[in-house]
């Protein structure tokens, strides 16, 4: 039997960034799921960190973390939680891997004699990472999203890569999909296609002609400018689709299979129908439930990166996918601590809360604030669940306000503290360089068995997802007394509380948020909601 083709598809975005590029390639990917069809998905992204580890959530969005201790993009996060998959840090492939890997081949002398170039010796490393995980992974289907726009310098090599792979038909069936834009000029009131025709010609410079095309839009796009973009962009009129804004990103995959996605990537991909009518029953069994919430519930989170919800999404994401499940819908107001800290009056605003919510973080700013709500949280009996930085803090305020340690803090915040109960571990205070020395990735942790997260869990074995340097301090844990009580470990290392006798405190020192998704609610985020929902329904 002759080998079956390698098929990919590609997704290139094109106008501007933030189009949602992510969520058209979750989509892609359940309706190949939808199919009965395997899929693997890898992200290139064009810049030269290794990883995304270090990079500033303010630009880029949140670091989600991988079972494996990879610090990846946002999209990693939605690919878990639209696919139903465990997600590796090898899936991102970033420039700075490729140009890493073959200036170490170059100086282990494997091009001995040649003079290294970007075509072909960056072009063929880019092809064998995605060939290297298509032979590891066999998926019927590699997806691709291509990060940045097309017309970047930085993506020119990739483009590249997907033009000699569409080339060589022997080897490879590929689809390109290219996402565009289509604005709605207010004072025009009428749709513009022509950022979207310079995307295909653009693309088209770069000798790739695209299979598909996907129209952004804050509104619904009628059928002439569609017809323009086919006309113009030479795809025929069923492969020119639209994604407008959506109620909920979870719909996307819906509303483009209604416009015939599916069979557009089948006939692209050369795929024989495995299936009657393709199963979208999760997303439709979703939908529905969001049509009947039956109230809504508002969770406070101070934070730090007010002005970017980006930074927290698998946070939002956790709430939301909670709350649906409870049948609410969730409001969040993030809400910034550094006003706490110069006017004690602005607390007021947590009182409207139903919880609240402290997420991780890192560095000084905003910290005093952030003890001040979690004091508020303690003393008023409202449902507190503090992750990570939040967890810390929790145990630091307790330290201070319950115990009479009125200087205790992390030594992250202040190096001279008498009682320094988050600490980093001997082992780790040498470590001098920043990128990728943190406890990452997945440790199991016991619970104590008649906690109310071991209830929650409904086990008392658990694996979580951590991205931190400081511990509660092992040679300090023991002054912890009274209602604060440590009820899950990791060796010896403190990674849960509960504060007994509240209605619901809970602190986490790995996070939860990234192994939720609208199916499958993280335990945490669960209890912490009902709590919500409870005190929503008693006022
Ligand atoms: N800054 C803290 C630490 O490094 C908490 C990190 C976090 O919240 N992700 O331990």
């Amino acid at each position: 039997m002759p080998e079956p083709p390698s098929r990919y598809v590609f997704i290139l975005g094109s106008v501007l960034s933030g189009l949602g590029k992510g969520i058209v390639t979750c989509s892609i990917g359940s309706s190949l799921q939808a199919r009965c069809r395997s899929v693997h998905i890898v992200k290139i992204d064009p810049y030269l960190n290794l990883d995304a580890g270090t990079m500033n959530p303010m630009e880029h969005g949140e670091t989600f973390v991988t079972a494996d201790g990879g610090e990846l993009d946002v999209d990693f996060g939605h690919y878990e939680r639209f696919l139903g998959m465990e997600v590796s840090k090898e899936q991102n492939i970033t420039t700075g891997q490729i140009y890493y890997n073959v200036i170490q081949k170059e100086r282990k002398g494997e091009y001995l004699g040649q003079t290294v170039q970007i075509v072909p010796h960056i072009i063929n490393e880019i092809i064998r990472r995605l060939e290297e995980q298509r032979v590891k992974y066999k998926p019927d289907i590699m997806i691709v999203e291509v990060g940045g726009t097309i017309g970047d310098i930085e993506s020119e090599p990739f483009l590249e890569a997907v033009r000699q792979m569409r080339r060589n038909q022997k080897k490879f069936v590929v689809s390109t999909v290219l996402l565009t834009f289509v604005p709605f000029p207010k004072h025009l009131r009428e749709h513009k296609t022509k950022p979207a025709q310079h995307s295909v010609r653009e693309l088209r410079a770069a000798g790739i002609s695209p299979d598909i095309i996907i129209c952004r839009s804050d509104v619904p796009i009628g059928k002439k400018p569609l017809e323009k973009i086919s006309n113009f962009g030479n795809v025929p009129e069923e492969a020119v689709m639209q994604l407008p804004d959506l109620k909920n990103v979870y719909e996307a995959p819906l509303y483009l299979e209604k416009q015939g996605l599916g069979t557009q990537l089948r006939q692209n991909l050369q795929l024989e129908a495995r299936e009657q009518t393709p199963d979208f029953s999760k997303f439709e069994e979703l939908q529905i439930r969001l049509q009947n919430l039956k109230g809504k519930i508002t969770i406070g989170v101070p934070g730090k990166y007010t002005e970017l919800q980006d930074s927290y999404i698998s946070v939002t994401e956790a709430l939301k996918h909670a709350a649906w499940t409870e049948g609410y819908d969730v409001e969040l107001r993030l809400i910034s601590t550094e006003e706490f800290e110069n006017n004690e009056g602005s607390l007021k605003i947590l009182e409207k809360m139903d919880g609240i919510l402290i997420p991780g973080g890192f560095g000084d700013r905003g910290t005093e604030g952030k003890i001040k709500a979690i004091k508020f949280a303690r003393e008023t009996g409202k449902p507190f669940l503090g992750i990570c930085l939040g967890f810390q803090l929790a145990v630091v305020e307790y330290c201070r306000n319950v115990l009479g340690f009125p200087k205790a803090h992390s030594t992250e915040m202040d190096k001279q503290t008498p009682f320094p109960i988050v600490d980093l571990l001997p082992e780790q205070k040498n470590i001098a360089q920043l990128g990728g020395t943190m406890r990452l990735g997945n440790f199991e942790i016991t619970l104590n068995k008649d906690s109310m997260l071991a209830k929650l869990y409904g086990t008392t074995k658990i694996t979580e997802r951590h991205r931190h340097r400081y511990e509660i301090n092992p040679e300090l844990i023991s002054k912890i007394k009274g209602d604060l009580v440590f009820t899950g470990f990791w060796n010896k290392l403190a990674e849960t509380l509960e504060l007994r006798g509240h209605p619901f405190f809970v602190g986490t020192q790995f996070h939860p948020e990234f192994k939720s998704t609208p199916w499958k609610p993280s335990p945490p985020y669960l209890g912490f909601i009902r709590a919500a929902i409870n005190r929503n329904n008693a006022h």
